[in-house]
C-alpha cells in the first residue's frame, strides 16, 4: 500500500518550519482525535497518519533522512510505523504519546479535554472506622475477659438493603449527564469536561429514595457486640474488630471498630510491664529472724519466704507471679516492697524482753538505752 507523503498528510509545504509542522499537527490531531470521533474509522486513520508524519517531521534528522530517501528509510518491512507500540528503539510509538508530547505533559486545556480534570466517581462509599474506649480492671487484664460493647453506628438499611432506593424503585441513570458522571461543554473549538453537579459524578440517581434512610443506604443503630480481651493486654492497646465500624453506603466496604483498652488502677498492685509491685508490712521480729508469711497474689495466695535480717524497703522477688506476657504468655514477677512494723504498744513482759534484747546489743547501744529508760521514769 502506497503511503501518503508526510507533508501532504499534515498539509504543509516541504519547506515548512518546525513551528508550522507542529501547528499543523495539532490542528489535525484535535480534528481527528478518536475521542471526538467515536467509531469513525477514517478519522482514526487520519489521526494515526498525522501522528506518524509528525513523529518523523518534528525530528530534524529523521526529516532530513525522509527528504532524501522517502518512506523506505523508515519502513523497510512495513512494520515500523504500522500502529501500536514498537518494541525496539527508534520505531513508531503510541500515537497518543506523540499527541501528549505535542501539547506538553499534563496537557493543559487538552488534558481536561481528553479526560484529565473530570472524573466519574463511584456511588458507593466505604464506612468510617470507629473507636471505643473500654475500661477494664487489672484482674481482667490478667485473666483476659469477654466484654459486651454497646455503641451507635451506621448500619446497612434493612428496608432498602443498603441500596438507598425505595422498594420497587432503582437507581436510575442520571439524566443530566446521561449516566457518565461527567458533563462535556463545547465552547467554540474547545470542549471542557466537568463532574456532573446533579449526581456528583456517580452517574446514577435514586428516583425514589428509601423512606427509612432517605436514600443514604444506611441508618444509625445501637449495636451490641462481644469482644475477647486477651490475657496480658497492656494499657492503651488497640484491638481491631474488622467490619464493626460504620457500614459503607450503597455497597461500600464497612469500617473497623478499634477498641482501646484502659486499665483501671488497682488497690493492691501496680503494674510495670509484666511485673506487679505490691507493699507488704511484716512484724519486725519476722524481718530480723526470717520466716514464712502468706501473701496475696493477683490470682491466689502464696507463701513468701522472708530471709532473716530483711531490711525496711527491701524488695523481694516472687518469680512467675506477675502478669502473663501478651505474646509469650510467660508470667512476669511479683515484686514485694517490704515495710517493717514497729509495735505501738507493748505489754510489760514484751517491754522487759525488748530491754533485755537492747542490753544484749552491747556497749554502743547502752547509752541511748539508759537515756530511754530514764525518760520513762
Ligand atoms: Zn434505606
Ligand atoms: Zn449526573
Amino acid at each position: 500500500m502506497a503511503k501518503s507523503d508526510y507533508y501532504e498528510v499534515l498539509g504543509v509545504d516541504k519547506n515548512a518550519s518546525p513551528e508550522e509542522i507542529k501547528k499543523a499537527y495539532r490542528k489535525m490531531a484535535v480534528k481527528y482525535h478518536p475521542d471526538k470521533n467515536p467509531g469513525d474509522k477514517s478519522a482514526e486513520e487520519r489521526f494515526k497518519q498525522a501522528s506518524e508524519a509528525y513523529e518523523v517531521l518534528k525530528d530534524e534528522q529523521k526529516r532530513a533522512t525522509y527528504d532524501q530517501h522517502g518512506h523506505g528509510a523508515f519502513d523497510p518491512r512495513g512494520s515500523g510505523f504500522q500502529g501500536g507500540r514498537s518494541s525496539g528503539g527508534g520505531g513508531f510509538h503510541d500515537p497518543f504519546d506523540i499527541f501528549r508530547e505535542a501539547f506538553g505533559e499534563g496537557g493543559g486545556i487538552f488534558g481536561d479535554l481528553f479526560g484529565g480534570g473530570a472524573r466519574q466517581r463511584s456511588a458507593k462509599q466505604d464506612g468510617a472506622d470507629l473507636r471505643y474506649d473500654l475500661e477494664i480492671t487489672l484482674r481482667e487484664a490478667f485473666a483476659g475477659a469477654e466484654k459486651t460493647l454497646r455503641y451507635d453506628r451506621h448500619v446497612s438499611c434493612s428496608h432498602c438493603g443498603g441500596s438507598g432506593a425505595e422498594k420497587g424503585s432503582k437507581a436510575v441513570s442520571c439524566a443530566t449527564c446521561k449516566g457518565t458522571g461527567v458533563l462535556t461543554m463545547s465552547q467554540g473549538f474547545f470542549s471542557m469536561r466537568q463532574t456532573c453537579p446533579d449526581c456528583q459524578g456517580a452517574g446514577t440517581k435514586i428516583a425514589h429514595p428509601c423512606r427509612a434512610c432517605a436514600g443514604m443506604g444506611c441508618i444509625v443503630d445501637s449495636t451490641k457486640t462481644k469482644v475477647q480481651i486477651p490475657a496480658g493486654v497492656a494499657h492503651g492497646m488497640k484491638l481491631r474488630l474488622g467490619g464493626f465500624g460504620e457500614a459503607g453506603s450503597r455497597g461500600g466496604r464497612g469500617g473497623d471498630l478499634f477498641v482501646v483498652v484502659f486499665i483501671k488502677a488497682d488497690k493492691q498492685f501496680e503494674r510495670d510491664g509484666d511485673n506487679l509491685h505490691c507493699t507488704l508490712s511484716i512484724p519486725f521480729p519476722l524481718a530480723a529472724l526470717g520466716g514464712e508469711i502468706n501473701i496475696k497474689t493477683i490470682d491466689a495466695e502464696a507463701v513468701l519466704q522472708i530471709p532473716s535480717g530483711t531490711q525496711p524497703s527491701a524488695i523481694l522477688r516472687m518469680r512467675g507471679y506477675g502478669m502473663p506476657n501478651f505474646s509469650t504468655t510467660k508470667r512476669g514477677d511479683q515484686l514485694v516492697h517490704i515495710e517493717v512494723e514497729v509495735p505501738k504498744k507493748l505489754t510489760s513482759e514484751q517491754r522487759a524482753k525488748l530491754e533485755a534484747f537492747a542490753i544484749s546489743l552491747g556497749e554502743d547501744n547502752k547509752s541511748w538505752f539508759s537515756k530511754l529508760k530514764d525518760s520513762f521514769k
